[in-house]
């Protein structure tokens, strides 16, 4: 008996691992013609190989658990170089790790019980995302490492914003958001990919209010990036940043990314004014702005923020476009 689990358990951990990494690497060859996707590098999406590796395949250098506000190693890839150097050392790991319990509240972080510190130049990508459990109740964040430290560390704020961001896809794709259990075709709301969302979740109203109206115009604009480029030209005044344009997750988690860091509510004078509103409806997501703003000393009055962070739009690939068909496994 205890041979079998012995053989059974691996088997079904292997094969969890792999059923959650193909939901974002099936639909890799449905990004942009190769031509344009070579220039546009640092928005080329995929996802990070499994977890049980040694040799990661995608940068991987060092893997954490995450317990309460806590990081303790689960194991080091095989790596060298300059890899091997940023592995070396853990005391910018835990720089990094210090940036994110200042923004993330504890209660949020048990959202996610992995952190992967990698290199972002295989996958030209700053940060991603990636539920561990198929239900979205258990989460993994990937930091690159290289790009945390690229000009010294938090250069700008980018990897603040980086941060927000790709917790925003944890904060709005998560099991109290979203049912995984539910497929498309019983999908009565929207479906952004990892499940049905609720009714009430974040981003079923933001899409039954703000993209439900062109949507059928934005599925035929995913076909190519020409056509993307003209719908965001067209509707420009929907979108926080062009990467928001992306799909509804990019769009939420740009929503939230600037909502956070735009020091002035919004008067709502636009559709993308609108959607930052949404969030000041919502009481514990002024909680959580609250506490980043608090803890990155944004709060202060007049110029003297002690803390930079990149004016919403600004940060590196916001100019750019993501994969229309991932909702997730985020490159920024
Ligand atoms: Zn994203």
């Amino acid at each position: 008996m205890r041979n079998i689990k012995r053989i059974i358990i691996p088997v079904l951990i292997v094969l969890s691992i792999f059923a959650v990494n193909v939901s974002c690497s099936n639909d890799e060859e449905i990004v942009l013609n190769p031509t344009e996707a070579s220039d546009e590098t640092p928005d080329s999406d995929g996802d990070l190989g499994t977890t049980g590796d040694a040799e990661g395949s995608e940068g991987e250098i060092t893997l954490y658990k995450v317990t309460g506000d806590e990081i303790s190693k689960i194991q080091d890839y095989k790596v060298t170089g300059k890899d091997l150097e940023y592995q070396k050392d853990v005391a910018k790991h835990q720089e990094i790790w210090s940036l994110v319990k200042k923004i993330v509240p504890v209660e949020q972080l048990k959202k996610m019980s992995e952190f992967l510190i990698y290199n972002g130049e295989v996958t030209g990508s700053a940060g991603f995302v990636i539920e561990i459990k198929r239900d979205l109740s258990d989460w993994k964040m990937g930091i690159a490492i290289n790009y945390a430290y690229e000009g010294g560390f938090n250069a700008g704020g980018e990897l603040a914003y980086t941060i927000i961001h790709e917790f925003g896809h944890v904060l709005t794709l998560n099991n109290t958001q979203l049912d995984a259990a539910v497929t498309q075709e019983n999908c009565k709301n929207y479906f952004p990919g990892e499940g049905c969302a609720f009714e009430k979740s974040y981003i079923n109203e933001l899409h039954s209010k703000f993209w439900n109206d062109i949507w059928s115009e934005y599925q035929e604009a995913t076909k190519d990036e020409s056509a993307q480029q003209k719908f965001y030209d067209k509707y420009k005044e929907r979108y926080v940043t062009q990467y928001a344009s992306t799909n509804p997750g990019e769009d939420i988690a740009e929503v939230f990314a600037t909502f956070t860091t735009l020091k002035e509510k919004p008067e709502g004078k636009t559709i993308a004014e609108k959607k930052i509103l949404l969030m000041y409806n919502r009481d514990e997501l002024v909680n959580f702005r609250n506490h980043i703003r608090k803890n990155l000393a944004l709060r202060k009055k007049g110029d003297a923020v002690t803390f930079e962070l990149p004016q919403p739009g600004a940060w590196k690939q916001a100019n750019s476009f993501g994969n229309p068909h991932k909702t997730k496994c985020r490159r920024h």
